[in-house]
This record gives structure tokens, sequence and C-alpha cells, in this order.
């Protein structure tokens, strides 16, 4: 049979698997916030299905189901038929915006960052007070939300390395661009250009990133694979603080939210919980915890195409902190601080924080 659209040469297989079970519903966030099925992913394969029958087409009303998923990977963590439901969706949006029927809020988003170094199109990073592009042992890599929208953490973190002596340079860094794929587009080779050139020219061995997303896009995306080549590691600033002795500690009652690029998307659900335990005696976990956590519902392009279902899936995951009575959520990702803070609950009586800026301000306070 003749195939119209690149997601059904790569997926099919993968699309007639969906035995339409339905496991995928009940950890869902967007089903979760929403409680319409044709969200779930099980109704995006359907959906899927129906295209590929020649039912219908894609084309612009299926944006607002095509586009409601963060890409969490709830559904792939927990599907018995191993149906990859974020990488089908992500091609199938690539397939929409080649036929012209991409989502609005992302029309243009790879122009965008051809004029610009990051997604929110600014062209005036905070400077962090800090020397750039110099040799070192370790490049710190910050990332566009830590960049331009949490500096205060990602401060805190780099007082953090400073206060660990660690040898390490910031760069004038771009966008990875690896958030292009999500919404459609392909990874800008410019940009991942500009970044290997600035990495390499400071002859660092490592590249410790502050963002999860980051982290995974240099490891896993083949238009990084130079850094590979040429032997440098990259890792997350969880991997890397795991190893240290902060010789604090707080009294106060301790959570974890997993980032899904850190969890789901790469395994990395011990590292953060060794540094908490280290700092915080009464560390308890939320309902959902490790692969079955909820996500934040900033991912996938949700927060920008759907801030208000972002923000409902990001106050779901702060009901459960609420539950346990936590007085410190903890994570590691800008772009869940950033969510997270930005869906406050009523009369919430927790503060969030980066695992790293909460070290640093524990032993900022003993000093
Ligand atoms: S869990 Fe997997 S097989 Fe079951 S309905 Fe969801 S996507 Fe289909
Ligand atoms: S990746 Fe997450 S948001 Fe998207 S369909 Fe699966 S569970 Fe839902």
């Amino acid at each position: 049979m003749e195939t119209k659209y690149e997601f059904e040469k790569k997926f099919r297989d993968q699309v007639l698997k969906c035995s339409r079970c339905g496991f995928c519903q009940a950890v869902c966030p967007v089903f979760g916030s929403t409680l319409r099925p044709s969200y779930n992913a099980r109704g995006k394969m359907l959906l899927l299905k129906e295209v590929m029958d020649g039912n219908t087409e894609l084309n612009d009303e299926l944006i607002e189901t095509l586009f409601q998923c963060t890409t969490c990977a709830s559904c792939f963590e927990n599907c018995p038929s191993g149906v990859n439901v974020p990488e089908i969706i992500k091609q199938a949006r690539k397939d929409m915006v080649n036929i012209g029927s991409c989502h609005p809020v992302f029309k243009g988003m790879n122009e965008v960052l051809k004029k610009h170094t990051n997604i929110y199109a600014e062209d005036e990073p905070e400077d962090f007070e800090r020397e750039r592009n110099k040799k070192a042992e370790y490049v710190y890599f910050i990332g566009c939300v830590g960049s331009f929208r949490e500096d205060e953490p990602t401060l805190e973190t780099l007082g953090l390395l400073d206060r660990l002596k660690i040898d390490y340079t910031l760069i004038d860094e771009v966008c990875c661009s690896g958030v292009l794929e999500d919404v459609g587009y392909e990874i800008n080779k410019d940009l991942v250009r500009k970044n290997i050139d600035r990495i390499l020219a400071t002859g660092a061995g490592t590249v410790i990133t502050g963002c999860p997303y980051c982290s995974r896009t240099f490891n896993n995306k083949p238009q990084y694979d130079e850094l590979k080549e040429k032997g440098i590691k990259v890792i997350h600033i969880s991997q890397f603080l795991k190893d240290f002795d902060f010789a604090v500690k707080t009294d106060k009652k301790v959570t974890y939210h997993d980032p899904c690029d850190l969890g789901r998307h790469c395994g990395i659900y011990e590292e953060p919980r060794e540094i908490i335990r280290k700092i915080a005696p009464d560390f308890v976990e939320m309902r959902h915890n490790h692969a079955d956590s909820l996500c934040c519902g900033a991912g996938g392009g949700v927060r920008g195409a759907y801030a208000k279902n972002s923000i409902a899936m990001a106050r779901r995951r702060l009901e459960e902190a609420e539950e346990i009575n936590a007085e410190v959520v903890l994570t590691e990702c800008n772009s869940c601080m950033h969510n997270l803070s930005n869906a406050k609950l009523r009369k919430q009586k927790f503060k969030i924080y980066n695992i790293s800026q909460f070290v640093n301000e524990l032993m900022e306070e003993a000093e």
C-alpha cells in the first residue's frame, strides 16, 4: 500500500501494535487534566490508524489532538505492547508541518531559531557575572529556560560550582535545538555547529548541563555525535553532584519531582536521590515517583500551546506534594521549576527549588 506520510513509513507496525487496552489512559497527564479520551495515547493511535487506512488525512482539524502531548513517555513506560507513542507523535507533527498544518504557536519557530540564539527570541542573555569561553576542565551548559526564565536558580547553581571549586566555564551557548523536533521541525545544524565549536574551543573533557533536555539532545541526537567522537562526555548536573559531600543538612520534610527528561527518558532516578538523602534525613516520596512520576505539564510544546492545561497538570503534581505535607519540593530541571512555580496552589506551604540551588543556599546559611 502506498504510504503518504513519514510517520507511517517509520511507525506503521507500532501504530498497528496498539491493542486499545487503555492502560495508557490512567497515566496520561493530558487525559488527567482534560478527561478527553481522544487526547490519551490510545486516542492518538486510533486517529493515526484512521489516517493510515485513508479514512481521514492529516489536516488542521487534527492539530488539537496531536499537539496535546507533553511527550512525557508515561504511556510508553506502561504500554504492554511497547508502542513508542512520543516518537510517533513527534514524527506525525513533522508530517503536519510539512503539509503546512503546524500549530499556530509554533509556526515559524524554526525561523526564530535561525535569527536568534534561543527559543524566546531574546538577544541579551543574563551574563551571570562569569567569564565565558575560557579554557577549563568542564563546560557548564545552562539551556534556554535557565538562561532566560529561571536565572535565579542558575545563579545559585553557578554559586555551588564556585563553592566546590570546580574548574568550569560558561560558553556563548545557543539553543541545543532539540526542542524543534518536539514541535514538528528538524534540529538546526547551524546551532549544533556553534555549540560544538564553542565547547571544543574550551578544551573541556566534560559538559555538565543544567537542563536534562539538553543532556538528552547532546547524548542521543546524531547531529551531536562529534562530541562523543572527540571524547567529550556530557552529563547532567545531578550526575556530577552525586559524588560530593556537602556537610550540610536540612530538618525540613523534602520530596523530589522526577523530570520526565531525566527519569523516563534517560533512566536517571537515583543520582538526584543520592544527593537529597545526604542533605535531607526527612526525605519522603510523593505517591507517583521514579518511572511512575507525574509530568509537570511543560514538555512537548504544551506549555506554549495549551498554557491552561499545562498549569492544570502542574497543579496535579503539586497536590501530591501537599498530600505528604512536604515543606520543600526539589527537582533538577529549569523547565519543571518554571512550570511548577507558575502553577502555585492556593495556600501552598512548600517551596520549590532545583537541588543544586537548595544545596547552595544551605551551604551559604551554614557559613
Ligand atoms: S497502553 Fe499501549 S497498547 Fe494499550 S491502548 Fe495505550 S498505546 Fe495502545
Ligand atoms: S507521551 Fe505523555 S502526554 Fe503524550 S500521550 Fe503519552 S502519556 Fe499522554
